[in-house]
């Protein structure tokens, strides 16, 4: 079996012991990564401690590391891909995609300036407000876009001067461990430190008294847990957690021609995205065409192990989240849903359910107020648009959302009421390195990417010059 090393003070590093990685397609262990001891996790963020007094001095050097990094995840993109596809489940082009997408991070942040300001400059003082690293970052990731959410952290991280012990999912660890070995060759030792374990090596990081922050990707559960646990030292957090998302159909909208964007936008990744569509709102009297239209969507798609040409979709990641979208699933039906088309998981090995379009369920149903992650998608009706709002609204989540009509003057007036953290018209998932990520209510804690993204790794310092 495939063995990876933590990557600690730019060195390859075993476990004391191993834990096995599934590949979600066959339900099979196909390879091990390392199990990080107490004593190397705090060998970890030594080394980022010890590493963070030169680098915080070099942004030259820093923006040409970046850029050396970003590089070499492009270049390797094709050799990673079957690594993400075996641990993760996606197609293998969507794996490449998510490789050659996180070097493109990595570059796009290379280049960003630094928020810098002067506030006041007359007679009596000058006044600069200037952004300073925070020292040593302990980043965790979970299982969905491994190696994307990690980059999404450590451009901005590494930009603005500090140093990271960065841990994937324990169901994701081998392209993040390979990641951090390719990255030994461009980055100094210990900037950049990887380490993989099962629970509660997680937990072990919020509270480790090293990092002066904690990022954070993962259940809002979990992220609950991590802020709790990271308010013992006050260490900052950055949490990007769950989400709900609602898409809202406005009564000019044409079904056939938006159904193909909000399939993709919900079925993307096999619907483990945190701002995927996860509800549809639609009125009454495009009800029938849309759901139908949605179901064409759903029956043409490719079902199967990633690793085979044309696969369109893949499996879950894991069996508890296979079985979470299926209870859902059943529990929908139960209470007189209809699975238009699919329905339940797929007989046989590996952890595989059918992209499924529900038609009858409404709020209150567990499977429109909860996340399901997962390739099921509740279509539900409505009455007014005031309504939808208020419906869409209803929840603690408030990732993202979106709005689609043939007016996009109104349906932007629409999506401007919706509480989250990004409102799309006539699109959803449209994020981009510059543009700032995050949610509101129970969705998160802060941003990611932007300016907003890079400033939330630095701490504000007021420079004040007396001139009297
Ligand atoms: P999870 O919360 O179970 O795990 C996330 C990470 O936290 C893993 O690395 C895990 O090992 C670690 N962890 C577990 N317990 C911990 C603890 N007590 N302290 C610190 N770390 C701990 O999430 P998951 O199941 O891996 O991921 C799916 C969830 O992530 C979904 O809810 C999804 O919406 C969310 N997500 C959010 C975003 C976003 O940007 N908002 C992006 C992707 C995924």
């Amino acid at each position: 079996m495939t063995q990876y090393g933590m990557t600690i003070g730019g060195r390859s590093v075993k476990g004391e012991h191993s834990f096995d990685v599934v590949n979600p397609a066959t339900g099979q262990a196909h390879a091990q990564a390392p199990d990080c001891s107490p004593a190397q996790l705090d060998a970890a963020f030594e080394s980022a401690r010890t590493a963070y007094r030169g680098w915080k001095d070099d942004l030259d050097a820093r923006r040409a590391a970046l850029h050396a990094a970003g590089d070499l995840l492009m270049a390797k993109a094709n050799d990673l891909a079957p690594v993400l596809t075996g641990e993760q489940g996606k197609p293998l082009q969507d794996a490449a995609a998510e490789v050659f997408g996180a070097g493109f991070w990595l570059k796009h942040h290379a280049d960003m300036p630094i928020p810098h300001e002067v506030i006041r400059d007359d007679e009596a003082a000058y006044v600069e407000v200037v952004r300073r690293p925070m020292g040593v970052v302990a980043a965790i990731t979970p299982w969905n876009f491994p190696l994307m959410l990690a980059c999404w952290k450590v451009g901005p991280a590494l930009l603005a001067g500090n140093t990271m012990v960065l841990k994937p999912s324990p169901y994701t660890p081998l392209t993040t461990l390979a990641v951090g070995e390719l990255l030994a060759s461009v980055l100094p030792p210990g900037v950049l430190n990887v380490v993989s374990g099962r629970d509660p090596l997680g937990a072990q990081m919020t509270a480790h008294p090293v990092p002066r922050k904690v990022s954070f990707t993962g259940s809002v559960a979990t992220g609950k847990r991590v802020a709790a646990a990271a308010s013992d030292d006050l260490k900052r957090v950055t949490l990007e957690l769950g989400g709900n998302d609602p898409a809202i159909v406005l009564p000019d909208a044409d079904p056939a021609e938006i159904a193909p964007k909000l399939f993709d936008r919900a079925f993307a990744n096999n619907g483990q995205v945190c701002s995927a569509i996860k509800r549809v709102y639609v009125p009454d009297a495009l009800h029938d065409d849309l759901v139908e239209a949605l179901a064409d969507q759903a029956r043409a798609a490719k079902v199967g192990d990633g690793m085979e040409e044309g696969v369109t979709h893949g499996p879950l990641n894991n069996a508890p989240q296979r079985d979470r979208v299926a209870a859902l699933v059943a529990d929908a039906l139960a209470r007189g849903a209809t699975a238009v088309t699919g329905g339940g998981p797929v007989e046989g090995p590996g952890f595989f359910h059918e992209p499924t379009i529900l038609a009858g369920a409404t709020d209150g149903f567990a499977i429109v107020d909860e996340e399901q992650f997962g390739p099921a998608l509740p279509v539900v009706r409505y009455s007014t648009v005031e309504e939808a709002v208020e419906r869409a609204n209803g929840t603690h989540f408030g990732l993202s959302g979106s709005v689609w009509g043939a007016d996009a003057d109104r349906a932007w007036e629409v999506a401007s009421a919706l509480e989250c953290g990004t409102a799309w018209v006539n699109t959803h998932l449209a994020v981009h390195p510059g543009q700032p990520f995050g949610g509101v209510k129970w969705s998160g804690v802060g941003t990611e990417n932007g300016t907003w993204g890079l400033e939330g790794f630095t701490e504000v310092q007021v420079r004040h010059r007396n001139r009297l």
